[in-house]
């Protein structure tokens, strides 16, 4: 759910456009909208900058939306009772450093001559700049600078007679990836793209349908889970329970986010039966093979690197030890715009525990390697400490290509990996030695034998540069047909 700068479509603020979100709905029950609230607090990891709630109560459509987190907008008993009805969907959105502003929380809504049409996307739709200007030339006058209002006018201007016909329609049109919940009238339409790129679930809570975009959403309300939306699939429940469903994209192989296991989605998720929690922690043993250091201590960058620590250490029979303590009150440092705000929030966010790392050869494990920010200011932090050596495992291959299909990354000129080879990179950072897990251990830690044999073949395109579908707003100059540098390590 990126951003489409008006009029020539540019990303606000020069970097890459921005664009992380969950979405929860609940039809059937009383207190939908609590329902959908408390989801989407369990969701909140996926967006932290806005939050929107909107309900049907059979007549009408209700909304509500706010900057900032799900408790500061939807904690109040007043703030739920504007909401009433027995159907809700909602949305958390990741930070913009531009374009942001009520306009663009989501759900989105309108009243279309089917009805009224909510919709709440995760994801991001990669040639939205290019529908964006062909709609708008045909006289579309559009409402906020969200790519997922595209798919409103798509929907608005299809002649097919049923709603789900004219969603059916505009995906059609659409690339990229995109898990939605959208509200009509007359129930819900829950669907993934054909590829699947981003997740989504589907539970029961007595006679209660609920889609979540993963499954600790189901676990804080209560609810059982029943399976995955599959990709390409279309949910439809009615409002009074009536589920639905419609595979109008045929069969097509699926290709999932495998960042989803790495970092995005919460440790106690499961995603394709996976527990994500143990695929971190798998990672890690990968990481120890492949990439053992001399040391005396395993410590994580938390909470990002934790699981994949624990596996570490248990690899190499290591001591696993907290050497740096996390303030539970800063966001992601993903949030700050600028770079000064982000290096400061590193040291806001953590804290070497001097007492454990003093005079230690340490491994420090973390998820990943953006811009190199955090690595480089962990690093001195741990020397600053006391540590004698620090050796740098990456519990995910080189991060050397941008996402462009929901998970926030910059633009690739700023990432680290596509800059540097490892041997640079550990130098940048200053760590005594630095390697990333393997392409192939990481497809073995989720449970594949290597990525060539893997089914499905995840999206790895942030670490192989081969993205799945047409890119058509980035243009070909952008996509590079091979690895800028080999996925390998240096110790
Ligand atoms: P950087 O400091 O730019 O190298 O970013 C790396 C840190 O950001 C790691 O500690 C990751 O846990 C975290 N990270 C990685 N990817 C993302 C993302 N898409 N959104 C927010 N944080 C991320």
């Amino acid at each position: 759910m990126p951003f489409l700068g008006s009029p020539l479509f540019t990303d606000a603020d020069g970097d890459k456009l921005h664009e992380e979100c969950g979405v929860f709905g609940v039809v059937g029950g009383r207190d939908a909208a609590a329902i959908v609230a408390l989801g989407l607090h369990a969701l909140q990891h996926r967006g932290q900058e806005a939050v929107g709630i909107t309900s049907f109560d059979g007549l009408e459509f209700y909304s509500r939306r706010g900057i900032g987190h799900v408790a500061q907008n939807f904690s109040s008993g007043p703030a739920i009772a504007e909401l009433p009805g027995i159907m809700a969907s909602g949305h958390v959105r990741y930070s913009t450093t531009g374009g942001s502003g009520l306009r663009n929380v989501q759900p989105l809504f309108a009243d279309l001559a089917t009805g009224g049409f909510a919709i709440a996307h995760n994801g991001n739709i990669s040639n939205a700049m290019h529908l964006k200007r062909d709609l708008v030339r045909r006289g579309a006058i559009f409402q906020s600078t969200s790519d997922t209002e595209v798919i409103i006018h798509l929907v608005a201007t299809s002649r097919y007679p049923t709603l789900l016909d004219k969603l059916v329609d505009a995906l059609r049109m659409v690339e990229g990836a995109y898990s939605l919940i959208c509200m009509t009238n007359h129930g819900m339409i829950a669907c993934r793209d054909p590829l699947g790129i981003r997740p989504l679930v589907m539970g029961r809570m007595g006679d209660s349908v609920i889609f979540s975009s993963e499954t600790v959403g189901l676990d804080i309300v209560g609810a059982d889970f029943v399976r995955e939306v599959e990709p390409g699939e279309l949910i439809q429940v009615s409002l009074d329970g009536t589920v639905t469903t419609h595979r109008p994209f045929g069969a097509q192989k699926a290709r999932p986010c495998i960042f989803e296991y790495v970092y995005f989605s919460r440790p106690d998720s499961v995603m394709e039966g996976r527990s994500v929690y143990a695929a971190r922690k798998a990672i890690g043993v990968q990481l120890a093979m492949e990439s053992p250091a001399n040391a005396d201590l395993v410590v994580p960058v938390p909470d990002s690197g934790t699981p994949a620590a624990i596996g570490y250490a248990e690899q190499s029979r290591l001591p696993f030890e907290l050497g740096i303590i996390r303030s539970h009150y800063v966001g992601r440092t993903f949030i700050q715009p600028s770079d000064g705000a982000r290096n400061a929030d590193v040291k806001r966010k953590h804290n070497a525990n001097r007492a454990i790392v003093q005079g230690k050869r340490i491994v420090l494990i973390d998820d990943s390697i953006v811009r190199g920010t955090t690595s480089l200011k962990i690093v001195q932090m741990m020397r600053d400490a006391g540590a004698s050596e620090v050796h740098m495992r990456i519990a995910s291959p080189p991060t050397s290509h941008s996402c462009f299909y929901g998970v926030d990354t910059p633009e690739r000129s700023k990432l680290l990996a596509a800059r540097m080879d490892v041997a640079a990179m550990a130098e940048f950072i200053q760590a005594d030695s630095l390697a990333f897990v393997s392409i192939d251990g990481l497809y073995r830690a989720v449970g594949e034998a290597n990525r060539d044999a893997a089914c499905p073949q995840f999206c790895d395109a942030c670490f192989s540069g081969e993205y799945p579908t047409r890119l058509t707003d980035v243009g070909e100059r952008d996509v590079p047909a091979q690895l800028a540098f080999p996925v390998d390590k240096v110790a």
